[in-house]
Order: C-alpha cells, then sequence, then structure tokens
C-alpha cells in the first residue's frame, strides 16, 4: 500500500512542504528546515547538491519505511553512512537522501570477539568502543571515514595484512533491498546477497547493521611515520621496496607524498616542507616490531622518526585534521604492482609537482592476507596487487589550486597508465568512466555482481554508487557521476 505523502513535496515545493512517512520516527528534513544545508553537506566541500527530502533514520524499521516510501513515490535514493566518499554520492539531487548518521551505535561481545555496529557510524566509534577489550578489526586510516561504505567498498587500512580486509572480517549484515525488505545476509543466509555486498559497495540494498569479527590488537601498538627528504623519495622508494617485499604480515605501511602537515607531532620547521613519509603500524608485540622496522628507520638519516609505542585509539585518528570536512578534494587512484624502478621514476617524477601544499600521494601497501583470499572469494577485486595508490587534489574554501591540482592528479594518473592494475572502488571519484567500475572488480567479479544485482535490484533503485547495472536495463543512471 502507498503510504502518505504530503501534496507540497508532490508539487516540488520544498520550501514550505510538511513531510511525512507514515511511522518514520527520526528526523525528516527539507529545504524549508532550518539544518536543510547542514544535513546535505558532505564530507568533500565540492559537493553542493540539494535533495527534496533527507530521512534521517533511528532504526532499521526507519530504513525500510524510507526505502519503501522512495520505491512509492518513484524517488532518486541516495544513501549515505559517513558521508565519507570522495564521489559525494551519499547525496543526491532532487530525490531522498536515506541518511544513517544518526545510527552510530557500536555494541562489543569481547568473550567471542564480535562487534555489532549500526550502519552509519564511523570507524572512531568502533575503535572507541572495541579498544577497552583491546581489540580492533581492520578500519580505516581515517577516524572520521564512516563504516558502512568503507566495508561494503572492501575496507583497507594498517590492520589489513595481518587481519584481512574489512569484509574478511565481516559476519553478517541487516539490509533493506530495493523493495523494502529487511534482510539478514550471511555466509548462511542470502550467501549471494551477502557475497556481493562483501566488496559491491551500496548497489544492493541499504545496510543497517554490521557484524565483525575483531582481533587482540593493542591497545598500545608500535606505531609511527617516518619522514625523509623528498630529494630522497626514489632512494626511499627503491629501499621501501625490498624492505616491505617480505616484511611480516603485522607490519602495515603507507607511504604519503607532499608537504608535511602542520600536526602538532611535527616540529615546526619541517612544516610544509615536501617529504617522502612512511606511516607504519605493526600489529603485534611492540618488542617484535622494534626489530622488524629497525633497518626501514635506520635507512639513511630521516628528517624525522616519530615511530613509538602508541595508542592504537590516537594513531588511529592522527590523520584526521589534514583531510578536514568542508575542504574540496578530487581524487584519482589505481593499484599498482610491486614498484620497479621505472614506476619509482614516474612516481617521483609527478609526485611533489602539486600547486596546494595541502595535495598530496597516498599509496598503500596491500598483499599478506589481502593476497590470501582466493580472487571472488567475495567481491573485493584484484586481490594480487602490491599497492593502492590516491592522488588526492585538496584546496580549502576560497583557493585557487582546483583546477591546477585537478590536472595535476590526472597527469599523475596518465603517466601511471601502463602500470595500472586495477582500482579500489572506494578511491574512484565521481566523473570516472564506468569501466573503471569493472576495472575494479575484474570481468569475472563484475559479471557475478551484474546477476546479484539483478536479482535484488533490477530497476536500479540503488545506482548513486559506482554502478553496477542490473542485466537487461535499458535505462542509464541518471545522477551521482556529476558535480
Ligand atoms: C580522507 C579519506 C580517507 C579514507 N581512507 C580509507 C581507508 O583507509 N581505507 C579504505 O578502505 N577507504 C578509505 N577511504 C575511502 C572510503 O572507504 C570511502 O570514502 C567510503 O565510501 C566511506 O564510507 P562512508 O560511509 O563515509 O560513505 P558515504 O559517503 O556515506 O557513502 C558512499 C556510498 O557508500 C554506500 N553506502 C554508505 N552507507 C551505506 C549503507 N549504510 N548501506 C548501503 N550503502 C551505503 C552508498 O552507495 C553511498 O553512495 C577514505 C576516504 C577518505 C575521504
Amino acid at each position: 500500500m502507498m503510504t502518505p505523502m504530503t501534496t507540497e513535496v508532490d508539487r516540488g515545493n520544498m520550501k514550505s512542504a510538511v513531510v511525512e512517512i507514515d511511522g518514520f520516527r527520526g528526523e525528516l528534513i527539507n529545504a524549508g528546515h532550518a539544518d536543510y544545508d547542514i544535513a546535505r553537506a558532505v564530507w568533500n566541500g565540492a559537493i553542493d547538491r540539494r535533495p527534496r527530502l533527507i530521512a534521517r533514520c533511528i532504526g532499521a524499521a526507519d530504513a525500510v519505511k524510507a526505502v519503501r516510501f522512495a520505491r512509492d513515490h518513484n524517488l532518486e535514493i541516495a544513501i549515505r553512512g559517513g558521508g565519507h566518499n570522495v564521489a559525494g554520492t551519499a547525496v543526491c539531487d532532487d530525490g531522498i537522501v536515506i541518511d544513517l548518521s544518526a545510527m552510530r551505535g557500536v555494541r562489543v561481545d569481547p568473550a567471542n570477539r564480535r562487534a555489532w555496529v549500526q550502519g552509519g557510524a564511523l570507524w572512531g566509534d568502533v575503535d572507541h568502543e572495541t579498544q577497552p577489550y583491546g581489540l580492533a578489526t581492520t578500519g580505516g586510516i581515517v577516524s572520521h571515514t564512516g563504516v558502512a561504505g568503507l566495508t561494503l567498498g572492501g575496507g583497507v587500512g594498517w590492520l589489513m595484512r595481518k587481519h584481512g580486509l574489512t569484509v574478511d572480517n565481516l559476519l553478517a549484515v541487516e539490509v533493506v533491498t530495493a523493495d523494502g525488505e529487511l534482510l539478514r545476509a550471511s555466509e548462511r543466509e542470502h550467501p549471494d546477497l551477502f557475497w556481493a555486498l562483501r566488496g559491491g559497495g551500496g548497489n544492493f540494498g541499504v545496510v543497517t547493521s554490521f557484524e565483525f569479527r575483531l582481533h587482540s590488537v593493542g591497545p598500545i601498538v608500535l606505531a609511527g611515520p617516518i619522514l625523509w627528504d623528498a630529494t630522497d623519495a626514489g632512494e626511499v622508494l627503491r629501499f621501501y621496496r625490498d624492505f616491505v617485499r617480505d616484511a611480516r604480515v603485522e607490519l602495515g605501511t603507507v607511504v604519503r607524498f607532499g608537504a608535511a602537515p602542520p600536526l602538532p607531532v611535527i616540529p615546526a620547521n619541517l612544516h610544509w616542507r615536501p617529504v617522502i613519509m612512511v606511516g607504519t603500524c605493526y600489529a603485534g608485540p611492540v618488542e617484535d616490531g622494534e626489530q622488524v622496522l629497525r633497518p626501514l628507520r635506520a635507512f639513511r638519516t630521516p628528517l624525522l622518526d616519530l615511530v613509538g609505542p602508541t595508542p592504537y585509539v590516537g594513531f588511529q585518528s592522527a590523520l584526521d585534521s589534514t583531510v578536514a570536512h568542508g575542504w574540496n578534494y578530487y581524487w584519482k587512484s589505481t593499484h599498482l604492482p610491486e614498484l620497479r624502478d621505472d614506476l619509482i621514476d614516474v612516481i617521483v617524477e609527478h609526485a611533489f609537482s602539486s600547486s596546494s601544499p595541502r595535495s598530496y600521494a597516498a599509496m598503500f601497501h596491500l598483499k599478506g592476507a589481502v593476497g590470501r583470499v582466493s580472487e571472488g572469494a567475495t567481491a573485493f577485486g584484484n586481490r594480487q596487487a602490491s599497492h593502492a595508490i590516491t592522488l588526492d587534489a585538496v584546496w580549502r574554501p576560497g583557493e585557487d589550486f582546483g583546477d591546477r591540482d585537478t590536472a595535476w592528479t590526472r597527469r599523475f594518473f596518465a603517466a601511471l597508465g601502463r602500470f595500472r592494475e586495477g582500482v579500489y572502488v572506494n578511491f574512484l571519484g565521481g566523473d570516472e568512466d564506468p569501466a573503471r567500475v569493472r576495472e575494479a572488480y575484474g570481468d569475472a567479479v563484475y559479471d557475478r555482481l551484474v546477476d546479484v544485482k539483478t536479482t535484488y535490484d533490477p530497476d536500479n533503485a540503488f545506482h548513486h554508487n559506482q554502478n553496477i547495472r542490473p542485466g537487461g536495463l535499458l535505462r542509464l543512471p541518471t545522477a551521482g557521476r556529476r558535480h
């Protein structure tokens, strides 16, 4: 039965409309609401979209009602978890945003090493609740990133080489499908859907709850960055390549290229100096980590070595202020193979030539437990790649670096062309060729995702995402790729 909707919304008169979704308990926000502009803003300040309605859910039942309402009234649907995706797909023009940002609950069962996490939680929420027990699961390296979007795309982070991707630790979800049904999906319940949700992104429904496996981590870990001058980048990368090739899986590293950010832990005389920074986190005993990291820390004389025993939960938010909400962002990304000399030369040639001092490139070392799971076991593609690199243009409101650094990311990306080995779907931007979504999965996984999409969302109701089009559908997605 069709749920009631006010005539004002039917006429598109957003300013004055009083909107109702029968039985919806959360908040409904439209253009007439005092918080409309705050509620439609996402992490990437370059995204400026005006939904007709934001349905801020407070529970799974609200999400069911919102999906049914949207389908009944043929509204475009965007799903918002943490609102962190660079492409801004969490918000759409004119349609409804099913907004889970008020659903940030986390419950931990330390005895069984499980956590249940609501669909709008951020990684900081998860670490905050699990770390008192010395437990964690693989999450993102910025604490204000959403759990939902990150998990559904795969989830890379400091712990992945030891404990697998975030999806490798996902045990079950509760999801509202395109026909407004609330299902539980796991290896046993709707296994095809569960497979697709472990990498296929927000294509299959609104996930209201995640169940994760947890591991012993910290609460003190050996972690921190090591900085060398940018002029040493080539030598550092050659050493790094050999160092990480057979490194223990406990060691997670991310290389950051760009100006040293003005973090309190970095001395003022180094702020904004072009540096290559190798971030490290050892997911094992601190003493073992000291031994493992010794050769890297002794390579040449770093400008700064901040590696030391540190609370994992604090380390997880160390980079937060370098990627603040409301700044403007434009990304390109690709997976890369092992760092051959000619690849290193390309990286070094381009990595430090952005205009904005806030723009940077970041390269995650994969392998370890990521590559041990067979290709196709989940919907995360390209598991054998060695590195995932993002080329990130960053400029603050009012700064004029946007065009130049967007061009910088594109030039850098083009130069990496012959080395490209797929891409991580969550690092794709908002203006990508649809072929890049296939590239993110590889043909076999992509074709299987199409089958699952055709079963669970044949009308492509969920298309504000890196879209997997259902088979037999002629209509192209109309939004979600523009900004
Ligand atoms: C600064 C920064 C750092 C990052 N670091 C990492 C990292 O370390 N590791 C990593 O793996 N990724 C990282 N990412 C990428 C990150 O995984 C994606 O941006 C991800 O989409 C963020 O999730 P979100 O919930 O905040 O997304 P949102 O912007 O809220 O949503 C993006 C899309 O995800 C889907 N989605 C969101 N919530 C739900 C839901 N509840 N149910 C169904 N679909 C949903 C929808 O399709 C939506 O369009 C980073 C991103 C940024 C900007």
